[in-house]
């Protein structure tokens, strides 16, 4: 389906600046290299294993099955080190620019959560790590601002368009540029030039590879329906991946819906845009009619991102996954009704996908896998917030 100059199909690609090509090339050949290569896999599992925490459970939901009639599994990323699936890739990134003999990592960050995984796994290996992010991020995010500080990473602000994520990738491929011989720039989605959307795609198979032996262990079969949250798109293709080719099972991922799609204020990216490039990748994006990129919006900080990546656009034009979208409210009263009834306080990106898994009719015995992206303790401010005004 990855065809020779990194498309999906007609999405993905390197759009980039002439100087980056050859790096961008030269991170495809050693990554392939690495991926064969027995001692960078064995360290690759150690760490995943005994730092991350992995396997994570496969957990059958029991009163959240009797609630919506069918057999309801949890894939428990929010069980992870750090409270969500960031840091399987920030891992596995890290490790690719240590073998790459990388003496400095830089990241993007919007919501902050990929910058505290980067954090998180750089100062393990003593890898000085900077992060860029726009000032409103910053405003809005201080607690992973502080959380990425007590790390020992250096927080460098945006000032330019919207002081958002996009222009925090705009400045962090800038600094890429000037620096490639000794900085490693690390991608917290499967969005960007390939080969990133693919070396995100495999760290984050691994909750699809396992979710697969889990449940042929327990049901003896595979399950009818997977279903996760879309922002860049990485916890969902990660969890769809390794189940590509069985076609009985059905994907499902859920956009967020902002205040409604009529509102015009969402992160709807495959639903409601169009064609075009961002970020060194021809894909869907939220777009105005001059082709500028417009500001996405969600409750949910991680799903706050104008474009998605090119893997999903092309399962979307092959319809191999399906689309839809809820709003911010719907995904509040999803993440209200887990915590009630299972006792898991879910992210409110994951929140999104509970709040579709309400909205489906399954037949009794239907298997359904649903990916637990995240934990929600780092919303309980703006889930106090949003409660406190509804009351
Ligand atoms: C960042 C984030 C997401 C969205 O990112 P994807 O790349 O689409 O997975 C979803 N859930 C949580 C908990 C996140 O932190």
């Amino acid at each position: 389906m990855l065809n020779k100059k990194g498309y999906f199909g007609e999405f993905g690609g390197q759009f980039v600046p002439e100087t980056l090509i050859s790096a961008l090339e030269k991170l495809e050949r050693k990554y392939s290299e690495l991926k064969k290569n027995k001692n960078f896999r064995r360290e690759l599992d150690y760490y995943l294993k005994e730092y991350v925490g992995r396997p994570t459970p496969l957990y059958f939901a029991q009163s959240l099955s009797k609630k919506i009639g069918a057999k309801i599994y949890l894939k428990r990323e929010d069980l992870c080190h750090t409270g969500a699936h960031k840091i399987n890739n920030a891992l596995g990134q890290i490790l690719l620019a240590r073998w790459m003999g990388k003496q400095r990592i830089i990241a993007e960050t919007g919501a902050g959560q990929h910058g505290v995984a980067v954090a998180t796994a750089a100062a393990m290996f003593d890898l000085p790590c900077e992060v860029y992010m726009g000032k409103e991020d910053i405003k809005r995010q201080s607690l992973n601002v502080f959380r990425m500080k007590l790390l020992g990473a250096k927080i460098i602000p945006v000032d330019s368009g919207s002081k958002t994520l996009k222009d925090a990738c705009n400045e962090a491929i800038r600094d890429w540029v000037t620096n490639v011989r000794t900085t490693y720039y690390l991608i917290g989605s499967v969005v960007g030039p390939y080969p990133y959307p693919l070396i995100v795609r495999d760290f984050q198979s691994i909750i699809g590879r396992e979710a697969k032996k889990q449940i042929l262990r327990l049901e003896k079969r595979l399950p009818d329906y997977l279903i996760a949250c879309v922002g860049g798109g990485s916890n969902s293709i990660g969890l769809f991946h390794p189940f590509f080719a069985q076609k009985k099972v059905k994907f499902i991922g859920v956009e967020a819906g902002g205040t409604g799609i009529k509102t015009g204020k969402h992160a709807a990216t495959l639903i409601q845009g169009n064609l075009g490039i961002l970020h060194g990748s021809k894909t869907y994006l939220l777009q105005d009619k001059d082709g500028q990129v417009k500001v996405a919006h969600s409750l949910a900080p991680g799903l706050d991102y104008p474009a998605v990546g090119p893997e999903h656009s092309y399962y979307k034009k092959i319809d191999r996954c399906r689309y839809f979208s809820v709003t911010d409210k719907e995904a509040l009263k999803a993440l209200k009704m887990l915590s009630q009834t299972e006792g898991i306080i879910p992210a409110l990106e994951s929140a999104h996908a509970f709040a579709y898994l309400e909205k489906m009719k399954f037949k009794k015995n239907e298997v359904v896998i649903v990916c637990l992206s995240g934990r929600g303790d780092k919303d309980m401010e703006i889930v106090k917030e949003e409660m406190t005004k509804s009351e």
